[in-house]
């Protein structure tokens, strides 16, 4: 049985779908204004992982997830340009032309990833007209309420504001740095709809005018002509739960009267040097600034592997070569088992298919489950293990089953296999948190000569 951390109780719970053996799945996608940097892409890696696991555990997956080509403003509080505008302007484009890019340059990311694109994709700009009728309701039911620059939700109306993130809305509005509208009821009510200036490149006829959605009602909006109210599955970055989600429950609750998501689940931060990835400081990383250095989008992928999705992650140019350097070596040692006679020994894969299988179960445990893969690939090489380890891909989507004969200098690598091996198993031993595994392993690595240094990205291993 899957169970998977719902930030909307915070506890672990069993995975229970509406529709049995289906799991309706709705994430937040990009605003397609520029590239995707490799934290977005951290979170698309998580989003992968879940609905691998998902199909693994045998569910029949809708997944849907949005492009977002117009109303995400530069600000939270509804205010500041769009940003599909303001790319626009910059690069001298049209949004359309921008919109198309970023989309293209996103889904050859997320190819080089691994990462298995939804099954559908759904453009904002396709939908403005689900989007007037949402809102339309709103009006209707008397949670929307228009002024000058647009139609906005009334928060007042909606008791339930802030369940997800726990914040008062006092603690909202200090997060936000939202600048007060007069007009406003309240200083959280958000925009529904905003009116478009003539200038305003992208605007719909609407009952309010000429105009554009909010940010918020598109994934409101798209995920009940998709996936009908309720669904099983939202996912996203932690930075939608105080606002994006906030205010799609809002909405959607306003608009169906009863819960719309069962599971909110969400993707911890990828920081950089330990601090946040900004323009200003140039570390905001593309996939392509990777491979200029010379690494794979997937030794990427593999960084992202070794942490928990609910944990953060800090990208550092040596954690991202001890990836490497770590899965390229798991790479020589299942090609030794996809070169190997069978061994006539089933039973030992399919215990190891089980461990695995109880890991990405518990919360995702990719972590762990990469440990078990070590561990299953440091035993006698035989077929069976390498049949195994094609078995644990279909979630960890390495391309083991690419395994090629190790170069020349990846046989010469100065720490023995089986060592590195240990030392894979003792990071997945801490990472459950099995202190005593992991003293006991440090203890098997000393025996063969070899001293661990936990590192706060990881760990060496040196000759002792
Ligand atoms: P955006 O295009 O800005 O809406 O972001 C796309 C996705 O990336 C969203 O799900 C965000 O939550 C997520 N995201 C943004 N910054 C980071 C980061 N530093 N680490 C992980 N995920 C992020
Ligand atoms: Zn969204």
């Amino acid at each position: 049985m899957l169970r998977i951390y719902n930030t909307l109780t915070r506890q672990k719970e069993d995975f229970v779908p509406i529709h049995e053996g289906k799991a309706y799945m709705y994430s937040c996608g990009p605003t397609v204004y520029n590239y995707a940097h490799i934290g977005n892409l951290r979170t698309y890696i998580f989003m992968d992982l879940f609905r691998r696991t998902l199909k693994y555990d045998g569910y029949k997956l809708k997944g849907v997830m949005n492009i977002t080509d117009v109303g995400h403003l530069l600000s939270d509080g509804d205010t500041g340009e769009d940003k599909m505008q303001k790319a626009s302007r910059e690069q001298k484009k049209t949004p359309w032309e921008i919109a198309a890019y970023y989309t293209d340059v996103f889904f050859t990311d997320l190819k080089k990833l691994n990462i298995g694109k939804p099954e559908i994709i759904a453009k904002a700009t396709d939908h403005i007209q689900e989007m007037i009728d949402y809102v339309q309701k709103l009006v209707d039911k008397g949670y929307g309420y228009e002024i000058d620059d647009g139609i906005y939700f009334d928060i007042g109306k909606f008791p339930g504001y802030g369940k997800l993130s726990r914040l008062s809305l006092e603690d909202q509005q200090a997060g936000a740095r939202v600048e007060v509208n007069s007009q406003k009821r309240h200083p959280a009510d958000f925009a529904l709809w905003k009116k478009a200036e003539p200038e305003h490149i992208m605007q719909w006829q609407s009952p309010w005018g000429m105009g554009y959605p909010g940010w918020h009602i598109e994934c409101s909006a798209m995920s009940l002509k998709y996936l009908g109210m309720p669904f099983d599955i939202h996912t996203g970055g932690v930075d939608h739960i105080p606002v994006h989600h906030e205010n799609e429950i809002a909405q959607n609750e306003a608009l169906t009267g009863k819960k719309s998501v069962n599971y909110w689940v969400h993707g911890e931060f990828m920081l950089v040097n330990n601090g946040k990835m900004s323009k200003s400081l140039g570390n905001t990383y593309r996939i392509s600034d990777l491979e200029e250095r010379g690494y794979n989008a997937l030794d990427f992928r593999y960084f992202c592997l070794n942490t928990h999705y609910r944990k953060k992650l800090n990208f550092t140019f040596e954690g991202l070569d001890a990836a490497k350097a770590a899965y390229s070596r798991l790479l020589a040692l299942v090609y030794k088992h996809k070169t190997a006679p069978a061994s006539g020994d089933t039973a030992l894969a399919d215990k190891y298919v089980e461990q695995f299988k109880q890991a990405i179960d518990d919360d995702l445990n990719v972590p762990l489950a990469l440990g078990i893969l070590w561990t299953m690939m440091k035993e006698k090489p035989a077929k069976e293990l390498f049949t195994a380890a094609l078995e644990f891909d279909k979630v960890l989507g390495l391309d083991l089953d690419k395994a090629q004969a190790p170069k020349e200098e990846e046989q010469n690598i100065d720490v023995p296999q089986d060592v590195l091996a240990l030392c894979e198993e003792r990071k997945a031993a801490k990472a459950s948190r099995d202190w005593a595994k992991a003293d006991a392993l440090r203890a098997q690595i000393a025996e063969k000569g070899y001293k661990v240094i936990d590192k706060k990205d990881g760990y060496t291993v040196e000759k002792a």
